[in-house]
């Protein structure tokens, strides 16, 4: 996520993967009570859950690593930054928990200082939340999210398909919708900058009625989504939670094990590329459309399998530059861009909370995102350094370091931040996915009703798929 619009030595592409696999692999056809598909946070809440609850558990994760959309990076001796997840926020109870349960610290996003508004080729500096729009832009976008939530108010989160107006929230995308509300090309602009940020998808992709069920998820207001979501952050990064969490599982996770095949019944086996497993239930973590690619046999019903079909993922390419000062604190800017010129439209200081090194993270999204996709590492690094040197002068073009991560080119991700619903999917096919199949259970932070797509979610969804699997373990004994 990368909210808000109102609120030298090159390290090239990570490439996004690190670590190496747990140890050798006995032959195949181990039985389990449950096998967990995939390693982020989801899957080790689900996997942590059941094991304290005493049952045996296999996790079987694609990567080289566990953590998922969880991925930190050193660009110095005890310093990271985040490729992937990194904020939290107020009402993001679990993460937050887990995080104290796990001794991770947390710290406020640094926030001191003048933002940045860049529009039509002037830098103007503001404080507080809100960019120096125009009048009419800036009632437009306050009538929009007060619109918003006054929609989302009638969705629930869990049933959206349920609204009484869902029918027609669904038919509308978020871009024909905001275009229906403002004339002003500026709040317009403003208003698909916030929903790439929460999505890293174009507006005019993504159902009305998904981002009503959002809202009422993060609590019934947008401005959550583009603000206090990201206020706080977590010392050395959020991926040291899910190394946490694989680290106190008796059975070691086992890394390098895509899934390629589910075979259903009463005793399912699981089919990575090499092995075969089996196990009375099976959670499966995997983003929606990496889960498309998994065969299941016999299928999944004809419905559930088209919902796979039917979840794109976002074009989030987030870059960090880091160099030796946060030198732009000097000139009294907090390091928060909001931009009309790409392909860097959102910047943030994402420095640690010592301030050395100072570091600028930066986000590409949706159409902006994918304008990158076929550069190369060189090209692109060139491109978006371009876009920190018009905001903060000439020395942001010269970083000691420059990581980034193009996520649409992670096979076991298909993009960032998650996936969504186009319109009509919710209406047709959401009730139809909403429970397991058989034993074969789905979860995942874009499956979780509250906070979808963000890790706060990914953990519930994961306890909430661990308490339907013992309930099922417990109604099926032997
Ligand atoms: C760039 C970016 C920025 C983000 N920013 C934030 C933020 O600031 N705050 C926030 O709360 N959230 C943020 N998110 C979202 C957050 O990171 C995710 O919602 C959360 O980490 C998802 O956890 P998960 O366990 O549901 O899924 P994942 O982390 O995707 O885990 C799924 C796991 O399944 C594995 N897998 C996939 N296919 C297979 C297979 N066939 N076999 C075996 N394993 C498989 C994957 O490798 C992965 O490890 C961001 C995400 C990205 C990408």
């Amino acid at each position: 996520m990368a909210g808000a619009v109102t609120a030298g030595l090159a390290v090239a592409s990570t490439g996004g993967e690190e670590g190496s696999a747990a140890g050798a692999t006995p032959a195949g056809g181990s039985d389990y009570d449950v096998i967990v598909v995939g390693a982020g946070l989801s899957g080790l809440t689900a996997a942590t859950a059941l094991e304290r609850a005493g049952r045996s558990v296999l996790v079987l994760e694609a990567r080289r690593r566990v953590g998922g959309r969880n991925y930190d990076v050193a660009v110095a001796p005890g310093v990271v930054v985040e490729l992937g997840g990194e904020w939290t926020g107020p009402g993001q109870t679990r993460v937050q928990a887990l995080a104290h349960e796990l001794g991770v610290g947390l710290f406020p996003t640094y926030a001191t200082g003048s933002n940045l508004y860049y529009r039509s080729g002037q830098l103007q500096r503001y404080s507080g939340d809100i960019p120096p729009t125009s009048p009419t832009a800036l009632a437009q976008l306050a009538q929009t999210i007060a619109s918003l939530n006054q929609m989302a108010a009638g969705v629930s989160a869990a049933a959206p398909w349920q609204a009484l107006q869902a029918g027609a929230y669904d038919a509308q995308t978020i871009g024909s919708w905001i275009a229906g509300q403002n004339d002003s090309p500026e709040a317009t602009f403003l208003a698909g900058l916030s929903i790439r940020a929460d999505y890293g998808e174009e507006a005019s992709q993504v159902s009305l009625l998904d981002l009503l069920a959002e809202i009422t998820g993060v609590g019934g207001d947008f401005n959550t989504i583009i603000g206090s979501a990201q206020s706080t952050r977590f010392v050395g990064g959020p991926q040291q939670l899910s190394k946490g969490l694989a680290r106190r599982l008796a059975h070691p996770v086992r890394l390098s094990s895509p899934v390629v095949a589910v075979e259903r019944g009463r005793t399912a086996t699981v089919h990575t590329t090499g092995q075969s497993f089996r196990a009375r239930q099976v959670i499966i973590t995997a983003p929606k459309s990496v889960t498309a690619a998994i065969r299941f046999d016999p299928g999944l019903p004809p419905d559930h399998a088209q919902y796979l079909q039917r979840q794109p993922t976002g074009a989030t390419v987030k870059i960090q530059a880091v160099y030796d000062t946060p030198f732009w604190r000097q000139q009294g800017l907090s390091g928060t861009v909001t931009s009309d010129t790409g392909p860097i439209e959102i910047v943030y200081d994402n420095s640690p909370p010592s301030g050395s090194p100072g570091v600028l993270v930066g986000f590409a999204e949706g159409n902006q995102g994918r304008s990158l996709f076929g550069l190369s590492d060189g090209d692109r690094r060139a491109a978006v350094l371009a876009s920190l040197a018009r905001y903060f002068g000439p020395a942001a073009a010269r970083p000691t370091h420059y990581v980034d991560l193009v996520w649409a080119r992670e096979p076991y991700s298909g993009g960032a931040y998650g996936s969504f619903n186009p319109p009509g999917v919710l209406t047709s096919m959401g009730a139809a996915v909403s429970g397991p199949v058989d034993n074969i259970h789905f979860a995942g932070a874009d499956y979780s009703p509250e906070w979808p797509g963000y890790m706060e979610g990914a953990i519930r969804s994961g306890e909430a798929a661990a308490a339907q699997v013992l309930a099922a373990l417990g109604a099926h004994r032997g």
